[in-house]
């Protein structure tokens, strides 16, 4: 009766109320559904009030128990309340107060719950606030009013290499780069808040361990730094009132975006492949250079340096191993230039250097001739080791240039006259080179078309023994007949052929025209007559030479052996391993092999050995000084004995006058070519030069 009493007085809206006759009925009710408030009777017909007590306990169960009972020993009181209940009320019971008990009871346990649920949000943000600064990207931190740190996130201890007790305490300068000392000062003494906060400057802190003064990457971080003045309102009284707190601040990397920064500013004025200052750079130091020179009365060089092969590098052994012998041109002539000195890659194979301090022209020449040197080494590319070499064009300072336009243009064209005299060499700028340019742009556009016009024309001009008096064989030398300029030699646009790379369709032009007249001459009568051809050093740079040679001798009937080619001295200084694996290619063949212009360039006659070699031309320049000078016929005398000791055949180039016909057949050289035979004519003219000279022996 009484419980059904206790039911209908707690219930009430939103309450749900059950009742249990026994022990065992609560705990199983409990077991299945939490609880929030137990009255409970001491004295129950299986247990004891005291015994479900404990077993709340026990389970943890979040229970707030209000027992009613009929014993009013104070112990028990005690007891009960000992064991975690709420209150003890005893029967019988004022109603109104068992109700107020009740509603006591569920308040409490109401904020008691609404403030778990406060730490609990409490403690969630503190995480997640300390989650996200400590991932933050940005470097979060705060100093006291003295500067020293009072709190750092994980970025900035990983990034500095301290640890955070290390951090802790310490003044902000012990991390902050010297030179931005005073800046950092300024921005945190001026204490600003709100909109007036310092933002955005551009600091460098120190990393752990590293060098104060060491600028390199890993040991310091640019950061773009934002702070703020912390402070606390004391007093009513804005400006009275307000008391320093510190400072909380955040810097954010931008090693990346300065690094990023630096290398555009590096493309705009260098050049990527090799790191060297670009044509923009290089300008601006020569105007520099120039105004300095000026005002100190000194000289200064500007040296235009052209690789010679690299074209054919970049075609047959690939553009990176061709990027590779840019870098290592790069790296040579960096070493013959002094630390002043500017080296700049301006085109493909093309580099300047800017030296200044020279007391006249004459200081420039030893410079380049070091280069000269230091490139003739072999250079490595992949496995195999390749020969190269420069030509440089140099235009000095106050002579030839006012202003560093005149003075590149000028450097250039001495380069390209390095180039028409030989590669390998180097030139000064003289003014009537001017002229030659601008036959040269123009040259280059009609050398272009000249082969499909049918410009080139083969001449001939006979190689005479004058001990038998037969014509032996015909040189063929290549004319183009220009249609506004005549007739050209061959020195006026060989060398343009060679850079512009239509050597190889000019010396198919001339191979053809040679071998089928020479088939001509034959069937009419000159049976065992021979030709010669020049190849250029851009002939031996193609693989097919070797089949092209034979196609043609083969397509004309004509027997190998009745073709000589002639190769330069200064062709094999470019690439003797692969010019004589050619030549001995072709050799075996049955094809001649003469050296032309013997005794102009090789300082060594080791080749002659090696090389499979039929014949060699004494250069006219050795013929020329015959009777002259007593040496030039000793040097003929020694080549004349080189010549028989290898058992190789000799021809005199150049012979004019008899005098130098009498001084060779005495020397012993019967075989000669030059203009006191024949000037070279056109191979229509030339049976009837046989015939007569037929009549004349
Ligand atoms: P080279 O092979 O040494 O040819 C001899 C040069 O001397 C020819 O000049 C010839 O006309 C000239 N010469 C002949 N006899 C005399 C003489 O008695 N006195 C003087 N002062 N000169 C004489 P050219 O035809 O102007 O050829 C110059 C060079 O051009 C040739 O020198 C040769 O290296 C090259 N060349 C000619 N034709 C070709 C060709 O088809 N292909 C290639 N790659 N080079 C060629
Ligand atoms: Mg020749
Ligand atoms: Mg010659």
């Amino acid at each position: 009766m009484v419980r059904h009493a206790l039911a209908d007085l707690v219930n009430s809206s939103g309450r749900l109320v059950s009742q249990c006759g026994s022990g065992r009925d609560a705990v199983e009710l409990m077991r299945k559904e939490p609880v929030d408030l137990v009255l409970l009777d001491l004295n129950l017909p299986d247990m004891t009030g005291l015994d479900i007590m404990q077993w709340i306990r026990e389970s943890r169960m979040d229970t707030t128990v209000i027992v009613v009972s009929g014993d009013d020993r104070i112990d028990s009181a005690i007891a009960t309340l000992k064991s975690g209940a709420h209150e003890y009320v005893r029967k019988p019971f004022e109603p109104v107060a068992l109700i107020r008990c009740v509603e006591n009871a569920l308040e409490a346990r109401k904020l008691a719950w609404e403030n778990t649920a406060m730490r609990m949000r409490l403690e969630h943000s503190e995480r997640l606030h300390r989650y996200l600064v400590d991932n933050s990207p940005d470097f979060i931190f705060a100093l006291d009013p003295q500067g020293r740190f009072r709190f750092v996130n994980d970025r900035f201890v990983a990034l500095l290499g301290y640890s955070r007790e290390a951090l802790a305490g310490v003044h902000y300068s012990a991390v902050v780069d010297d030179e931005n000392l005073l800046h950092v000062k300024w921005a945190l003494g001026e204490r600003r808040t709100g909109e007036r906060a310092s933002r955005d400057i551009e600091i460098r802190l120190i990393h752990k361990g590293a060098d104060a003064d060491s600028r390199s990457e890993d040991a310091t971080t640019t950061v773009s730094l934002s702070t703020v003045g912390i402070y606390e309102e004391v007093s009513s009284d804005a400006h009275a009132g307000r008391r320093f707190l510190g400072t909380y601040g955040v810097a954010r990397d931008i090693s990346a975006r300065i690094r990023a920064e630096q290398i555009v500013e590096f493309h705009a004025f260098h050049d990527s492949l090799t790191g060297l200052p670009n044509r923009t750079l290089f300008r601006d130091r020569l105007s520099h250079g120039i105004a300095e020179m000026r005002r100190h009365r000194k000289s200064l060089a500007v040296l235009f340096i052209d690789l010679d092969r690299f074209k054919l590098v970049n075609d047959t052994y690939g553009h990176l191993q061709g990027d590779h012998l840019l870098q290592q041109t790069a790296s040579r002539l960096r070493k013959c230039l002094r630390e002043t000195d500017t080296l700049s890659r301006i085109g493909g194979d093309e580099f300047v250097a800017l030296i200044t301090d020279l007391e006249g022209r004459q200081d420039a020449d030893p410079i380049a001739s070091k280069i000269l040197h230091e490139l003739a080494e072999p250079f490595s590319l992949g496995p195999e080791s390749f020969r190269t070499s420069v030509s440089i064009g140099v235009a000095v300072y106050p002579g030839d240039g006012s202003n560093e336009e005149e003075l590149i243009r000028n450097a250039d064209l001495a380069m390209y006259q390095a180039k028409r005299k030989g590669r390998n060499g180097i030139a000064f700028f003289s003014p009537n080179l001017s002229t030659h340019f601008a036959d040269r742009l123009q040259f280059e556009h009609d050398l272009r078309g000249a082969v499909k016009r049918n410009e080139f024309e083969t001449y001939f001009q006979p190689i005479h023994n004058v001990r038998t008096g037969d014509v032996e064989r015909l040189e063929a030398l290549i004319r183009w007949r220009h249609p506004s300029r005549g007739l050209l030699l061959p020195g006026r646009f060989i060398g343009i052929a060679e850079d512009s790379g239509q050597i190889r369709e000019l010396g198919e032009v001339v191979l053809d025209a040679a071998c089928s007249h020479l088939a001509k001459w034959r069937a009419s009568g000159a049976g065992d007559l021979g030709v010669s051809v020049n190849l250029s050093a851009r002939d031996f740079d193609h693989d097919d030479l070797v089949e092209r040679v034979m196609g043609v001798t083969r397509r004309h009937g004509l027997p190998p052996n009745s073709l000589e080619l002639e190769i330069t001295e200064s062709l094999l200084i470019e690439d003797m391993d692969e010019v004589s694996k050619r030549a001995s290619r072709l050799r075996a063949e049955g094809v001649r092999i003469a050296i032309d212009d013997f005794g102009t360039r090789y300082s060594s006659l080791g080749y002659l050995h090696t090389l499979p070699i039929s014949a060699i031309k004494i250069d006219q320049s050795f013929v020329r000084d015959l009777g002259m000078r007593n040496t030039s016929s000793s040097i003929v005398a020694a080549m004349i004995g080189i010549a028989r000791g290898l058992h190789l055949d000799l021809v005199a180039e150049g012979v004019e006058r008899t005098e130098h016909l009498e001084s060779l057949r005495g020397l012993g050289c019967d075989v000669m070519q030059g203009y006191l035979f024949s000037r070279p004519m056109p191979g229509e003219e030339v049976s009837d030069y046989l015939l007569s000279a037929r009549v004349r022996s």
